[in-house]
């Protein structure tokens, strides 16, 4: 079966191709690999919505190119930073938080946690996976719990990680390895639930 991965962000498709390094079943590729990449309007109203406009979109887009074999599947991943004591920000809005790059989103939230008392806040992160495919559309959640701080420690990961601290650890995720990060992220779980899917559609 080919995995075709609706997403050009490079971090997360290094994450998944991580995670699913040992779904030997599964051929991964990025779907810029069979047709030019295009942007998808995330006009969504929530995590779940997103995930399956982008596996949706990129799906069609292959099938009017005819460059769909018949167990294909199309996976995304939507995914963010919840802050409790935001709201819930940014949430959905995490990869436009500052109208910037990925580290003025940081920046913007590390300065807007600063304005907390106790400068710090729980928080979670989640990631909804979508799944297009011949036989219909799915999804799949996966959190992961923990809290933020209003400094950047460590330079691993990508995103908000350098401030997010996952419950029961000392040191942010940006501190730890992708291989610790891989056992314990929202990714992770999404993805694990999304492979008994997978293994449904094979
Ligand atoms: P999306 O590509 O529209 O799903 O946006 C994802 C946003 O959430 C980006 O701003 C990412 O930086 C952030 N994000 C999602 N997952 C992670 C993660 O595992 N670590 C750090 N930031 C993440």
């Amino acid at each position: 079966m080919r995995l075709i991965l609706a997403s050009s962000n490079t971090h997360k498709l290094r994450e998944i191709k991580e995670i699913y390094h040992n779904f030997k079943e599964v051929e991964i590729l990025p779907y810029d690999c069979l047709i030019t990449p295009f942007v998808i309007e995330e006009n969504g109203k929530s995590f779940k919505q997103n995930a399956l406009i982008k596996s949706k979109a990129v799906f069609l887009a292959l099938k009017e190119a005819n460059l769909l074999q018949k167990d294909d599947v199309v996976l995304s991943d939507d995914s963010g930073i919840c802050v409790d004591l935001l709201g819930g920000a940014p949430g959905i809005y995490s990869a436009r938080y500052s109208g910037g790059s990925d580290e003025d989103n940081l920046n913007k939230l590390i300065d807007e946690v600063a304005k907390l008392e106790g400068k710090t806040s729980l928080a979670h992160y989640c990631a909804s996976i979508g799944i297009s495919s011949f036989y219909g559309d799915f999804n799949t959640y996966g959190f992961m719990y923990g809290s933020v701080i209003s400094t950047k420690r460590g330079s691993n990961g990508f995103g908000y990680d350098p401030m997010f601290i996952p419950k029961g650890y000392t040191k942010t995720l940006a501190e730890l390895s992708s291989e610790e990060k891989n056992q314990i992220s929202h990714r992770k779980i999404a993805l694990e639930n999304a492979s008994y899917l997978l293994r449904a559609l094979m």
